[in-house]
């Protein structure tokens, strides 16, 4: 939408082909329905959001930066807000508003939209882009932006389409595979805690004995294991350690702002107070309800034991499940339930100074079908934004 938008303003003569019946049902969906449309991060900040490869992004970060897309919103009649983290959202907190304006923009741009118009092809001739195909419809073409977004949430509209017309054209196409996506557990008891969300806890994920990812926020346990936002950002490490054959370890420190003495004489404190009750009765005061029960069973500690005969020894069993509840990670959900799919056109055949095909005159990639892939946080709009935006005004400028 921001490349057929940019490039009719830029003077080209536009038609946007959307497979489904209306535009942006990806974007309504996210940030839960809030929309985390970009990050107020720094330039070099969001490169390091998209580890390995941030730079290819550069000159479209810089030619349409986090604030240029908060101008461009709050111009369509979307002011923004700034959250923790950085996270801008619409002050209205409905992602819907910006797919609205988005599609304002490209209507007023003078775009025409096909509805339910799926691309199935891009013709070629003489090394240069002539038409596209949809199924019997053709529509001549001196440029061709191809945005049609990763494999995850097929249902959404984004079913990895982009990946086989790149092949099809020639295009090397880096294997997709599920990036920001849940951890399934080898611990089936974590079932019993489904929909229980963690606040401000922080999470190392080791492979062997090497750390590889740390992230402190909010966490989530599901029916196969664990989602929320410092998983999802944990998981890009968790599935490399798996594509290597490694059972990656996820450890919670459910108390991260107190350090072990600390607790400990928190733990004291609620003993003290708690001294005539049975042990699973006393700690309310430190725990969610529902994690009660399953940090007793793993401190190994007797529930009915009374609080004033448990010993030290048995006190250090439930410090450090507090500061290091431990999670084996035996698989990740399937890429139709990762917020991004990572892999896609290599980067490699890709001008990324002007979103242009390096092997093809008149054929542009765009948004998320291109192998990258950031972090939570409104990274991931961001780059969509930015290299539709430069796609954009790169073919509506083509001679
Ligand atoms: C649940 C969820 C929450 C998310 N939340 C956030 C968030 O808060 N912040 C953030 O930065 N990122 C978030 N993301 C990631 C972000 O939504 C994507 O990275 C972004 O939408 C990619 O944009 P895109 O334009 O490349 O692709 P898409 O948004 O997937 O759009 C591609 C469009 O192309 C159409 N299309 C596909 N194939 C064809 C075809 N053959 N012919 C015609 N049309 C076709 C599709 O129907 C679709 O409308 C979230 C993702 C998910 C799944």
């Amino acid at each position: 939408m921001m490349a057929a938008g940019q490039a009719a303003q830029a003077g080209a003569e536009v038609i946007l082909l959307e497979r489904n019946a209306r535009l942006g049902k990806k974007l309504a969906i996210t940030g839960k329905g809030r929309g985390n449309l970009t990050n107020s991060a720094e330039l070099e900040d969001f490169i390091v959001q998209f580890p390995g490869h941030g730079r290819f992004l550069y000159s479209a970060l810089y030619r349409f930066t986090n604030e240029d897309v908060r101008r461009f919103f709050h111009e369509q009649g979307v002011p923004t807000v700034e959250e923790r983290g950085g996270r801008i959202f619409p002050q209205s907190q409905k992602a819907s508003d910006l797919v609205d304006a988005m599609r304002r923009f490209i209507e007023q741009a003078g775009v025409r939209i096909h509805y339910g118009h799926r691309a199935t092809a891009v013709g070629v001739r003489n090394g240069a882009v002539q038409y596209v195909n949809c199924g019997e419809r053709q529509f001549a073409a001196e440029a061709v932006i191809i945005a049609t977004g990763g494999a995850s949430y097929p249902a959404t509209g984004s079913t990895g389409d982009g990946y086989r017309l790149a092949v099809e054209l020639g295009h090397l196409v880096e294997t997709p595979y599920p990036a920001l996506v849940p951890l399934e557990t080898a611990e089936t008891w974590v079932r019993e805690l489904t929909g229980l969300s963690l606040k401000n806890v922080r999470v190392h994920l080791t492979v062997g004995k090497k750390t590889v990812a740390e992230e402190f926020g909010d966490m989530l346990f599901t029916h196969y294991g664990l989602s929320g936002p410092i998983i999802l950002t944990a998981s890009r490490e968790a599935v490399k350690a798996l594509r290597k054959g490694a059972n990656p370890v996820v450890h919670v420190n459910l108390k991260p702002a107190l350090t072990v003495e600390q607790l400990d004489a928190r733990i004291l404190r609620d003993f003290n107070k708690y001294s005539r009750k049975q042990f699973k009765n006393s700690l309310g005061d430190l725990l969610p309800q529902r994690l009660i029960d399953p940090v007793i069973k793993l401190s190994k500690i007797d529930g009915e034991l009374l609080v004033n005969q448990i010993n030290r020894e048995q006190r250090g069993q439930l410090l450090a499940v507090l500061t290091d509840m431990t999670f084996t990670i035996c698989g990740v959900r399937p890429l139709k339930e990762a917020i991004v799919t990572a892999g896609g056109v290599s980067r490699k055949e890709i001008d990324s100074s002007t979103m242009a095909s390096k092997l093809i005159k008149g054929l542009y990639f765009a948004g998320e079908v291109i192998d990258i892939d950031g972090n939570t946080g409104g990274y991931n709009l961001q780059a969509a934004f930015s290299t539709g935006a430069l796609a954009g005004f790169s073919a509506g400028a083509q001679e």
